[in-house]
């Protein structure tokens, strides 16, 4: 067996890996790049491999930096099925149609300048029939259930807790009469989070293919996050101010309206109107309450059990039409408006921001990465004065970060996830979608527990494996 690691290697976006065994080349993840805007497009354009020479092509949840560049797979000739839970098929429906519009739209600028300069203008990476194609391609593929992928590749998704549909995957492998396991964590979740399953953890391994985002780091604990946002919500309103969160809109936004919810049903914040207000957090919370069986227990006993709406309750409003999106902005009387885009690069966040950053009594709560250079990192640092539609605003409102909503598993997680394979079994460790100041420290840890081969493979870097 064959592992080249294309994507993700060395960085935290682009997942892309290639497992050559039996005669066959399986794709793991089809990721997008992200970063600094020209740069990002041309590694996004060229795959280093053909995709045309691909079998099959395994994704494991619907991110767009492990699914994103799938439109472009397709476009450049793969002619094979991608494998997904069906929810991950469902959400990638909107987030890659969200994704294409989002590549029309941000060469618009970039060719203006090209026009302006007399120089070619660029294509989009791909455009919406592109998706539709794409989303033809998909197979489902259930939690638990063992298939063929390629000879002598059985293949099972187990729910990784990450996000809706989340899958970690489990190869084994029969190659030249000789048994083995190789594991591929995709994205972990954290255990104990709302709405999704703790992470089912991969057993049993030779090998690993590991995420290592937070590999030195450790997140809040999620013990506490409902008596913190019952009080910060509470505290504004009784001032008289508004609460404004820019979230994402696929995992985040539901995970935050169904603590709303509890704290509503329990009398914990105050009686007041709710907006969602991004039509794209809609479409992802529908796709939600299609897959209520993926929800963890507790959901299942407050809600489901008794045909209540995780997603729904009387003091919350979706907002899909611009001009209702609009009219928030006149309301005098204390609300909370989650919207997006999380790191307030675009999107509706930005107009309530404007709108209410200038007052004290206001609270912005950030519960999201935000990446360097962005607004919301911006106003996360403490900048006083931010660019907002190219004006100058003064940052006045209150602003507050709440860390213990991420959904990757964080040094302890990941150390504990390991744990429950043996070393002497696992001989090979990868550390993949992690910048080298969290995986490396995660590499010196996992040495320490006995883990021998521990390697954070550069990109391009080939492993050549042959079970004895
Ligand atoms: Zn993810």
């Amino acid at each position: 067996m064959q592992i080249q690691f294309y994507g993700g290697a060395q960085t935290v976006t682009g997942s892309q890996v290639l497992i050559s065994v039996n005669g066959k080349k399986i794709l793991f993840e089809c990721g997008l790049f992200q970063g600094r805007r020209q740069e990002s497009y041309e590694k996004n354009l060229n795959f280093s491999f053909d995709p045309a020479e691909i079998d099959a092509v395994i994704l494991s949840h619907a991110h767009i930096d492990h699914s994103g560049n799938l439109p472009n797979l397709i476009k450049r000739g793969y002619k094979g099925s991608i494998y997904a839970t069906p929810a991950t098929i469902d959400l990638c429906k909107i987030m890659l149609r969200d994704s294409a519009y989002l590549q029309e739209k941000d060469l618009e600028w970039v060719n203006r300048i090209h026009r302006r300069n007399h120089q070619k203008e660029l294509e989009p990476l791909y455009t919406m029939r592109d998706v539709e194609e794409t989303i033809e391609h998909f197979v489902g593929i259930s939690f638990d259930k063992a298939f063929t992928i390629a000879p002598g590749v059985e293949t099972v998704f187990r729910d990784a807790g990450h996000i809706l549909g989340s899958a970690s995957i489990h190869l084994e492998i029969n190659e030249k009469g000789k048994l083995y396991k190789l594991g591929m964590t995709g994205d972990i979740g954290r255990p104990s989070m709302p709405l999704t399953k703790d992470p089912n953890v991969l057993r049993e391994l030779d090998l690993l293919i590991m995420e290592s985002t937070y590999g030195n780091r450790f997140h809040e604990s999620t013990e506490n996050v409902e008596e913190q946002l019952s009080a910060m919500i509470s505290e504004t309103a009784a001032s008289g101010g508004k609460i404004i969160i820019p979230s994402f809109a696929v995992g985040r936004t539901q995970v935050l309206v169904y603590i709303l919810h509890k704290l509503f049903d329990q009398n914990r914040i105050p009686d007041m109107p709710i907006f969602v207000d991004s039509p794209l957090a809609v479409h992802a919370t529908n796709v939600f309450r299609s897959h209520l069986d993926y929800m963890d227990r507790e959901t299942e006993r407050i809600y489901i059990s008794n045909h209540e709406d995780p997603f729904g309750f009387q003091r919350l409003s979706y907002v899909e039409d611009v001009e209702h999106s609009k009219k928030l902005n006149s309301l005098a009387y204390p609300h909370i408006i989650i919207s997006g885009s999380g790191m307030a690069e675009g999107g509706r966040i930005l107009h309530h921001l404007r709108n209410n950053i200038h007052n004290p009594k206001n609270l912005v709560l950030f519960v999201g990465y935000a990446a360097k250079d962005t607004l919301a990192r911006k106003i996360m640092n403490g900048d006083r004065v931010v660019k907002i539609f190219g004006e100058e605003h003064t940052v006045k409102s209150k602003i507050k970060i709440m860390d213990s909503f991420s959904a990757h598993a964080d040094r302890r997680d990941l150390l504990d996830y390991v744990s429950l394979n043996s070393p002497q079994r696992l001989k090979h460790i990868f550390l993949i979608h992690g910048d080298s100041d969290q995986a490396l420290p995660l590499k010196d840890g996992l040495r320490s527990k006995g883990y021998q081969n521990v390697h954070y493979p550069a990109p391009e870097e080939v492993f050549t494996y042959e079970h004895m």
